[in-house]
């Protein structure tokens, strides 16, 4: 389809901020060319002279390909060195080295784009031939390029029940109406989406044209959105004209089942590693993606390297139709610019090594390690909490436990008590114990309308050895508070 189409097609979903971007002011006197066969000596950029950047060389170590381990400690039994060197231009493993350090390549520079559009259609295999990608600095800028993109001041806009805190506060300032949609533990629902678009009541505005989601692994709920639910929200976006916005830095966290042994995963691993299987099998696992089902270019799909190499990086990507990656390129040319050249350089040292196969190798690490987390967590929550007032679902991705308390059963002193005030109480009550997770009014746009209590507890980080303790602070707690006798 020609870029006009798109434009054509979806020209009218831009916010009038994203309308009125201009072109940055350079790109008109580079569209000018000048004859091929002149030797041209350039006055042009104000950019600084390379020679005089002090970084001569970056090296970055990591681990060899098939030498991942299961354990959590920070060894592995084999790492590997790749330099780039600045003094040497047969030392710089295909990367412009001086390229990346200048000022000029607002996409990313081009070899890491080069590999993250194959990862993407690896992954993802989007089916219109458009698409394109544009690097940026994670999905907190992603999403905040996506909304400058997209919303008009006082809009509304569609999101899940729980959703992102961030997400809320991004949109909040614009005078956003959100417009909740129902979620069970398989994600948002389809039919509760359906009625809201087909009662919309114009006097609240008009319909709402886009949808922010984390259909994987999503936060704070941890559910994951099936591919039959996907299918029925894309055709509810196709019909209602509406633009969704794929978060999904959990993507790559989809986990085995609860019964999947460690040892199991290792001869796994060991296989894939041996017989190059990795690359077939590892998609096959995956939910597919709503980019995967996007056949008009209505989705934008924003993914990040902060749950898949480190939050430090900075670095993550937004892929979709041509005219929105221009218009957030736009964009980012008068803010942000290209993400910063040195990480990107240390992040292309490790993929360009690993190869497409290596990388989806060790995502494979990372779901099994998150499994073995999510499993331990659970297994002790099963233990020790209250069932009578505790609800909680296995996650199959993600990072998350959201856990549900039973607030009938809660005696209340005060019965005019404010749901949100009970469970700061019992939050309060919780760190005086020593346990931390994270209120259920955090991941609510209007949490006073709420009347429900939730926490929610990621087994990402703290030692998966104190999980127990943990969970028995957490039980003794609530037997206190809702004076249980369990
Ligand atoms: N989006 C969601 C749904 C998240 O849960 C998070 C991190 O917690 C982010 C975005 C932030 O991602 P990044 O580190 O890439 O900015």
């Amino acid at each position: 389809m020609p870029a006009s189409n798109f434009n054509d097609r979806f020209q009218h979903h831009l916010s009038r901020e994203s309308r009125a971007r201009g072109n940055g002011p350079f790109q008109m006197l580079d569209r000018l060319k000048c004859n091929g066969d002149i030797d041209l000596i350039s006055f042009s950029g104000g950019i600084p002279l390379p020679s005089k950047f002090p970084i001569r060389k970056l090296s970055v170590s990591f681990p060899e390909l098939g030498c991942f381990q299961e354990d959590e400690h920070n060894k592995y039994p084999k790492e590997v060195d790749v330099s780039f060197d600045m003094r040497n231009d047969a030392n710089t493993n295909g990367l412009d080295f001086e390229g990346a350090l200048q000022y000029g390549q607002c996409q990313g520079i081009p070899e890491l784009v080069k590999f993250i559009k194959k990862h993407v259609e690896l992954a993802h295999s989007p089916p219109y031939k458009e698409w394109d990608i544009k690097l940026t600095n994670g999905n907190t800028i992603g999403l905040e390029y996506c909304v400058r993109l997209l919303v008009d001041y006082g809009e509304s806009i569609l999101i899940e029940k729980y959703t992102y805190p961030a997400a809320i506060t991004a949109m909040a300032p614009l005078g956003v109406k959100f417009i909740s949609i129902d979620m069970d533990e398989n994600g948002m629902i389809p039919q509760s989406l359906e009625e809201v678009l087909k009662k919309w009541d114009y006097s609240k505005g008009p319909m709402p044209r886009i949808l922010y989601t984390i259909p994987t692994g999503q936060n704070p709920t941890g559910s994951t959105l099936s591919i039959d639910r996907k299918k029925k929200i894309m055709a509810l976006a196709r019909k209602y004209d509406i633009i969704i916005i794929e978060d999904e830095p959990y993507y790559f966290l989809q986990m085995d089942a609860c019964n999947a042994t460690t040892s199991e995963a290792q001869i796994e691993l060991q296989d894939a590693a041996e017989n190059s299987a990795i690359l077939s099998s590892f998609v096959n696992r995956l939910v597919p993606s709503f980019l995967n089902l996007d056949t008009e270019g209505r989705v934008l799909r924003i993914d990040s390297f902060s749950k898949l190499i480190a939050p430090g990086s900075r670095l993550g990507w937004i892929t979709g139709n041509p005219l929105f990656i221009d218009r957030i390129t736009r964009a980012a040319e008068v803010s942000t610019e290209s993400p910063s050249g040195i990480s990107q350089i240390v992040l292309f040292g490790i993929l360009n090594h690993w190869k497409q196969e290596g990388f989806f190798l060790w995502l494979r690490e990372l779901q099994h390690t998150y499994t073995n987390r999510r499993n331990a967590l659970l297994q002790s929550a099963d233990k020790y909490l209250p069932k009578s007032i505790c609800s909680y679902r296995a996650p199959k991705a993600g990072l998350f436990l959201w856990i549900e308390l039973d607030k009938s059963r809660y005696l209340f002193d005060d019965q005019n008590k404010p749901v949100s005030e009970i469970e700061l109480d019992i939050f309060q009550a919780l760190l005086q114990k020593g346990v931390k997770p994270v209120c259920g009014q955090l991941f609510m746009p209007y949490p006073e309308k709420n009347d429900r209590i939730f926490f929610r507890f990621a087994y990402s980080v703290a030692p998966i050895d104190k999980f127990e303790v943990g969970m028995k602070r957490f039980a003794s707690t609530l037997k206190e508070f809702f004076r249980l006798n369990e």
